[in-house]
């Protein structure tokens, strides 16, 4: 079918500085009415110009123009050839791991979300792939790591829980003389911050719950690919998994990437001090937060990141104050997730990390005593009162 695509053309905005593209978008103003914000195509199918010519939208599992401004708008963003939206993170996670074929064997992070471990240890393992997880903070641990069979190397850095920051540059490397596919989960930091694709990744993924939305008010995932010939396998994988993100949905995105980069400096500027007045409590016995300058990352951060973002954990005297703390706050809401306006604080012994069994918690320092919270926008001074009334009482 000849397809007379309206929206066939956009500008990748590459004189913009970044803080621009985020409020611009891809198309940005819609071309044919002027509307300002990009409109919602609350449709499920699309009418064919007449026999044979369609308007390149036929039905919108496969394509949907509020989808494709937020999909081409993440890969302006990331430096990628292309981006594809999904009903979560966990959504995006599966089409990048349905790139394995039987037998595939891949190593990741030993700290990774505990969703990307349910779906490496409850799903592909059934296929016969094989899962190694390692702490990746010392790339020999990678190297010894790698079979002839390993396809991928799945990466988050900072990681999730523990903060551990591990050189992008340099597993790229070891992924391109390996000949891998380096996928990296950029949900900690955003292309705000950091450029994984720029770094030699071959894939970001998202949670676009997180940073991305903002606001705590949307379920999605983005993944972006750096090689245009990755496309056709995860337009296919949109189209077939039918896990494509819906347009308001796709536009609430659209709407929080808006502020990414005033939010995402007031997350960094706020996470700094609270970080460092954690450090001062007596209750407090470690945190764990990339920005400090002892912190065994620091220097690659500096390489590799413009910022440190707003997640911070830190481990408590006691179960019991832990609990505490997580019963008394106040403004601060207890609750999963993070990358909103609002802080937020977690339990990863049996919230984010429930699925990772408990020796592994124990061997990576995720204890019962151990917090994460993740540093909203609010003013820095209400964050730490909070928290000084509910620790120290
Ligand atoms: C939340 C999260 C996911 C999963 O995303 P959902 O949108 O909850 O499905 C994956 N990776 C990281 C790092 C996350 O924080």
């Amino acid at each position: 079918m000849r397809e007379e695509c309206a929206y066939s053309e956009f500008d990748r905005k590459e004189n913009l500085h970044f803080d621009s593209k985020v409020v611009h978008g891809a198309l940005g103003c819609e071309p044919i009415t002027g509307a300002v914000s990009f409109p919602i195509f609350q449709t499920a199918t699309f009418r064919h110009v007449t026999f044979g010519v369609s308007t390149g939208y036929n039905y919108s599992r496969v394509q949907n123009p509020t989808r494709q401004e937020l999909e081409r708008t993440m890969a302006i963003l990331e430096n990628g050839a292309e981006g594809f939206a999904f009903t979560s993170g966990q959504a995006a996670n599966m089409a990048v791991f349905n790139l394995l074929e039987n037998g595939d064997h891949v190593i990741l992070c030993d700290d990774i979300y505990g969703g990307t471990f349910r779906i490496c240890d409850e799903i592909f393992s059934k296929f016969n792939c094989e899962f190694t997880y390692v702490d990746m903070t010392e790339l020999d641990n990678i190297k010894n790591a790698l079979r002839p069979e390993t396809k991928m190397i799945f990466l988050e850095t900072p990681t999730n829980p523990m903060m551990k920051v591990a050189d992008i540059q340099e597993i790229a490397k070891i992924a391109k003389e390996n000949n891998c596919i380096f996928v990296v989960d950029n949900t900690f930091l955003t292309p705000y911050f950091q450029k994984p694709l720029d770094l030699g990744a071959d894939i970001v993924v998202h949670s676009g719950t997180k940073y991305l939305t903002g606001h705590n008010d949307v379920i999605a995932g983005v993944v972006v690919v750096k090689d245009p010939a990755r496309i056709p396998f995860f337009q296919g994988q949109i189209k077939s998994m039918g896990a494509q993100l819906a347009p308001f949905d796709c536009w609430l995105i659209l709407r929080g990437l808006k502020t990414l980069s005033l939010r995402m400096r007031q997350h960094d500027e706020n996470a700094r001090k609270v970080a460092n007045w954690l450090l001062t409590q007596p209750k407090v016995k470690k945190v764990y937060y990339a920005g400090f300058e002892n912190h065994k990352g620091y220097e690659i951060s500096k390489k590799q990141c413009t910022g440190f973002g707003g997640m911070i954990s830190f481990e408590l005297d006691s179960e019991k104050t832990a609990q505490d703390l997580l019963s008394n706050v106040n403004m601060i809401l207890f609750a999963e997730s993070l990358g909103g306006t609002e802080t937020l604080i977690t339990y990863p012994w049996t919230q984010t990390h429930e699925s990772i069994p408990d020796d592994t918690k124990m061997a990576l320092g995720i204890t019962k005593a151990f917090v994460r919270i993740s540093i909203g926008i609010e003013n820095v001074d209400d964050i730490i009162a909070d928290l000084d009334q509910a620790l120290n009482r």
